[in-house]
């Protein structure tokens, strides 16, 4: 065993979907809609094939797919600009674009600052290029705080002059958190300050709920020089098994991920290439339709947990919901996800892991609901969890 994979794991989210299923529990663990995305999405994967479109697609993506995305972007998040040619790379998901984007930017030694909660491969891909994370807590809603936010002091104590790269994620996965505009103006400044590189995370672009509003880090002033904006169409299109995804960077820093890729993966399945290309171009519709069917399955699963007498933070993003744990007297949120599988027949993921473990404690008193399930899926977990409390 290499000493970079020595201390890892099995992904949480492989260890719970696998008790979910031995223990025959719904579900609401690992984030995968229990749905597919538009027929007419996977018709166009159906014609690619059927039609030729079954070699290596160019390292840095299919023109059609490159230019989908340049547009997209242009249309629901004002990033104008985009050159398809030189601005744009299409990986294997954004996982594949996060690793691609460390290898490419961060040298060992660097130190990589990210928020925490963290998407768990932020961590193990920030040491499997030698780097060293900086982590900030986000600190949950309280009296003065409507949302979770994050102290401004404790951001700026941890940039020094190793700091290479600010990881952001918004949408927020575990949280919901959806950072405002005046936050990310925030961070610019840091950023260029410190001549700092920024990856935003937002595969949950589309997954938004009024009143919060999903901004582009890259639009924000200061950030479109520095920031690689990586996405995928798991979220947006429902799905999360094609692994499509993309960066969208200045042209320096596309050639610095886009060197790494080419011995990555090279490049992505195209037909599933040209098929995602069909998905972004779909009319304003069906993402209107998707935010509408996520914020009813949002508050049906809210109403869910209430009946069973758990608290929760109301989400602006993302399809996870954070539910209050800590006066269930089952343990931590380890115990109480072991407990809540095996005993009451619903998977959920303890968010403890997705901190350092000098700060585990901060995650210890909640759990993560996925609610990107129909409304039968929502409500046999309601009852169970009604029942099983
Ligand atoms: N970032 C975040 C915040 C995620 O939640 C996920 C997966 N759910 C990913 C990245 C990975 O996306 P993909 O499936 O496109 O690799
Ligand atoms: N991003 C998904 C989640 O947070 C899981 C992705 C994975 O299994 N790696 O649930």
């Amino acid at each position: 065993l290499a000493s970079r994979v020595g201390p890892l794991g099995t992904t949480v989210f492989s260890e719970f979907s696998a008790l979910a299923l031995k223990h025959g529990a719904v579900n609401l663990g690992q984030g995968f809609p229990d749905f597919d995305g538009p027929d007419a999405v996977k018709e166009a994967a159906h014609q690619a094939i059927l039609s030729g479109i079954n070699q290596y697609a160019p390292s840095v993506g299919l023109k059609v797919l490159r230019e989908a995305i340049a547009e997209h972007g242009a249309r629901f998040h004002g990033q104008e600009g985009i050159d398809p040619d030189t601005m744009v790379t299409v990986t294997s998901g954004a996982t594949e674009a996060i690793f691609c984007v460390l290898l490419g930017l961060v040298d060992p030694g660097d130190e990589v600052v990210a928020f925490e909660p963290f998407y768990d491969s932020y961590d193990a891909n920030i040491a499997f290029v030698g780097a060293r994370p900086r982590y900030v807590p986000l600190r949950p809603p309280d009296a003065t705080h409507a949302t979770w936010w994050f102290d401004r002091d404790e951001v700026r104590a941890a940039f020094g002059p190793r700091t290479r790269l600010l990881i952001l994620n918004t949408p927020h996965n575990p949280t919901g958190k959806v950072f405002t505009r005046e936050e990310l103006a925030f961070l610019a400044e840091l950023c260029a300050e410190h001549d700092v590189k920024v990856l935003s995370d937002e595969v949950y672009e589309h997954i938004v709920f009024a009143p919060a509003r999903h901004v582009r880090a890259a639009t924000v002033p200061g950030l479109a020089e520095r920031t690689v904006t990586v996405s995928s169409g798991g979220k947006s299109f429902s799905f999360t098994g094609w692994k499509v995804g993309w960066i969208i960077a200045p042209p320096a820093l596309r050639d610095a991920v886009q060197r790494a890729h080419q011995f990555v993966t090279f490049a992505t399945a195209s037909p599933l290439q040209a098929a995602m290309a069909v998905a972004l171009r779909l009319p304003d519709t069906y993402f209107e339709q998707l935010r509408a069917q996520y914020l009813a399955r949002r508050e049906r699963l809210l109403a869910g947990l209430a009946q069973a007498g758990l608290k929760a933070h109301v989400p602006e993003g993302s399809y996870f919901i954070l539910a209050d744990i800590s006066g269930q007297g089952l343990g931590d949120d380890v115990a109480f996800c072991r407990h809540l599988v095996t005993r009451v027949g619903v998977a959920a993921i303890p968010p403890s892991v997705f901190y350092a473990p000098e700060h585990r404690h901060l995650g210890q008193g909640m759990a993560r609901f996925a609610f990107c399930k129909s409304d039968a899926i929502l409500d046999d977990a309601a009852r169970r969890l009604k029942d099983g409390l």
